[in-house]
């Protein structure tokens, strides 16, 4: 059984929820993150993420070691209907960016994990990045 709640190193890889193969596990600055090689798509456990939010340094460099920028496969984008949980496989719900729209990615609901298409990490700026899932936790305590 997969355990969402202590994502590390030694996880079992995870599939791509949109691709459906295995992603390649990456070091970011100690932080384990999992990508796809084909859409380029990138999977954060909610730890993970809050670990990348509060990484002191360069967050821009760190961003551009995860995010490889420009999907090579577009086709994974808004092409496919209900995105699964590569943890749990629940059903993924899509959060759009109030101040970005073109940005969309999934979280699950039920372990808080997100997965980003490529481009997408890189491209929401810091700030909004930070307040959105502010307010995404805000609003699923309620
Ligand atoms: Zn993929
Ligand atoms: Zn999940």
């Amino acid at each position: 059984m997969l355990n969402p709640a202590t994502p590390s190193r030694h996880d079992p890889a995870v599939q791509c929820p949109k691709c459906h193969i295995e992603m390649v596990r990456l070091d970011a600055q100690g932080t384990f993150i999992d990508r796809c090689d084909k859409c380029g798509g990138v999977w954060l456990d909610a730890g993970e993420l809050a670990i990348l939010l509060k990484f002191s340094g360069d967050k821009k460099e760190l961003v551009s070691l995860i995010d490889v920028g420009a999907a090579t496969e577009t086709h994974t984008r808004h092409a496919v209907g209900t995105v699964l949980c590569p943890r749990d496989h629940s059903p993924m719900a899509t959060v759009a960016d109030k101040k970005q729209h073109h940005i969309e990615f999934e979280m699950c609901m039920t372990c808080c994990g997100v997965f980003f298409d490529a481009g997408e990490l890189a491209d929401l700026s810091d700030f909004t990045l930070r307040e959105r899932l502010k307010a995404m936790f805000a609003g699923k305590k309620k």
